[in-house]
C-alpha cells in the first residue's frame, strides 16, 4: 500500500554547543562534553490520502520538531521522509522542493507568523503570484477567493494583521497556507491559543476544508480532547518516542499505554470519569538527561526494575494498534 506520507526511523538531535568558559576548560584538559538532545527518536508514521492523524504529547515531547521536519523547516538527523513515494528527506533536493508547496504548516501563534507590516492582499497573494498559481485571475480576485474559503470577507484584503481578532488571524494563516494549493496541512497547536468557542469554529473550518479540498492533516496538539473529534488515528509521543498508536475510537475506548491513560484522565468525559486511571504526575523530564529504559518510568505507577533498565519497543498489540510497554508482555 502506498501512503501519501511515510516517515521511517525519523530522528532529530540538537547539539548544545559549549560556551566560551567550557571551551577554555576543555582546552586545559577538563572533561567537558557538548550536550545532545534527542528531540525525536526513530519515529515511524504513515498517513493515507485524506486521513487526519493526531500527534499528541506534552510540551517538549518532540512533536513540533517532528512537524517541522516533515515540512522541510528542519533537516532530519537520521531516517527518511517519503511523500507520494518520493524521498523528500533533503528539503533542498528537487523532490524536497517540489513537495514544499504541497505540505504547508499552520502555526500556533498566527500573529507571530504574519508580517505585521504587510496587508492581507500581500500576505495571502504573494506566494501564489511568485509560484504562478493565480490561474489567470488577478491577485485581488485570487486573494478574495481564499478569504472566502476560510470565512473572511473579501474586503479584509486591505487590512493589516493587527486589525483582526485571534480567531480571524488563525483563519488568515489558513488562507495563506491554502493559497499555494497544498495537499497536506501540518497544524501545530493550531487552536491552542484560541478561546474554547473559537477553537470549535476553527476546527470545523479545518474539517470543512478537508471535505472541499480533499486535504490530509497531521494535527499536533498537547490536548487529546482537541484531536478526538477530528482525527482518524492518534499517535502519542513521550520524550521523542511514539509510545502508542491506535485509531481514535479504540484509543479513547481502551487506552493501552499508562501515559495515554494518564492523558485521558485529564480529558473531561462523563464515561471516562468512571474509570480509575492514574493522572500523570510530575513534570516531563529534561530531554537533555532522559530517564534510562522506559522514559516514562519515573512517572509510571506500574514501573518495575525492568522498566528502569530496558527500553520497551513499539509493538503491535492488535491489528492497527501498537504500544511500547512491558505490561503487554505479561498479558
Ligand atoms: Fe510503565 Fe514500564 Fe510500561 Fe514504561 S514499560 S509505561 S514504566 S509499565
Amino acid at each position: 500500500m502506498s501512503f501519501l506520507l511515510e516517515t521511517k526511523n525519523l530522528s532529530k538531535r540538537f547539539v548544545k554547543h559549549l560556551d566560551l568558559a567550557a571551551r577554555m576548560a576543555r582546552k586545559i584538559g577538563a572533561e567537558v562534553q557538548e550536550e545532545i538532545v534527542q528531540a525525536v527518536d526513530r519515529v515511524d508514521l504513515c498517513i493515507n490520502q485524506g486521513e487526519v492523524v493526531g500527534l499528541v504529547g506534552e510540551s517538549g515531547c518532540g512533536k513540533s520538531t517532528f512537524g517541522r521536519m516533515i515540512t522541510g523547516i528542519l533537516p532530519p538527523s537520521e531516517g527518511t521522509i517519503h511523500y507520494r513515494g518520493k524521498d523528500i528527506s533533503n528539503a533542498a533536493s528537487p523532490e524536497g522542493r517540489s513537495a514544499a508547496l504541497k505540505i504547508q504548516m499552520i502555526f500556533q501563534d498566527p500573529f507571530a507568523s504574519l508580517n505585521p507590516r504587510m496587508r492581507v492582499r500581500d500576505i495571502v497573494g504573494e506566494a501564489p503570484k511568485i509560484h504562478g498559481l493565480l490561474d489567470g485571475r488577478s491577485q485581488d480576485d485570487y486573494v478574495a477567493s481564499m478569504l472566502e474559503k476560510v470565512g473572511l470577507e473579501a474586503s479584509y484584503a486591505s487590512r493589516y494583521p493587527h486589525q483582526f481578532s485571534g480567531g480571524q488571524r488563525q483563519r488568515l494563516g489558513v488562507a495563506r497556507a491554502l493559497a499555494v494549493q497544498p495537499e497536506f496541512l501540518v497544524c501545530d497547536e493550531a487552536v491552542a491559543a484560541l478561546d474554547v468557542s473559537i477553537q470549535a469554529q476553527v476546527l470545523n473550518l479545518f474539517m470543512d476544508l478537508r471535505e472541499q479540498l480533499n486535504l490530509t492533516y497531521l494535527f499536533i496538539s498537547h490536548d487529546l480532547s482537541v484531536v478526538e473529534h477530528i482525527s482518524n488515528r492518534v499517535q502519542i509521543m513521550y520524550l521523542g518516542r511514539v509510545v502508542e498508536s491506535a485509531s481514535t475510537e479504540e484509543l479513547f475506548k481502551e487506552p493501552n499505554h499508562p501515559y495515554t491513560q494518564a492523558l485521558l484522565n485529564e480529558v473531561p468525559r462523563l464515561d471516562l470519569r468512571k474509570r480509575n486511571y492514574t493522572p500523570v504526575s510530575g513534570e516531563i523530564p529534561s530531554p537533555l538527561d532522559p530517564p534510562s529504559g522506559c522514559h516514562f518510568h519515573p512517572r509510571c505507577p506500574h514501573a518495575t526494575s525492568k522498566c528502569r533498565n530496558e527500553m520497551p519497543v513499539l509493538k503491535e498489540i492488535a491489528p492497527g494498534r501498537a504500544s511500547a510497554c512491558f505490561l503487554n508482555e505479561s498479558s
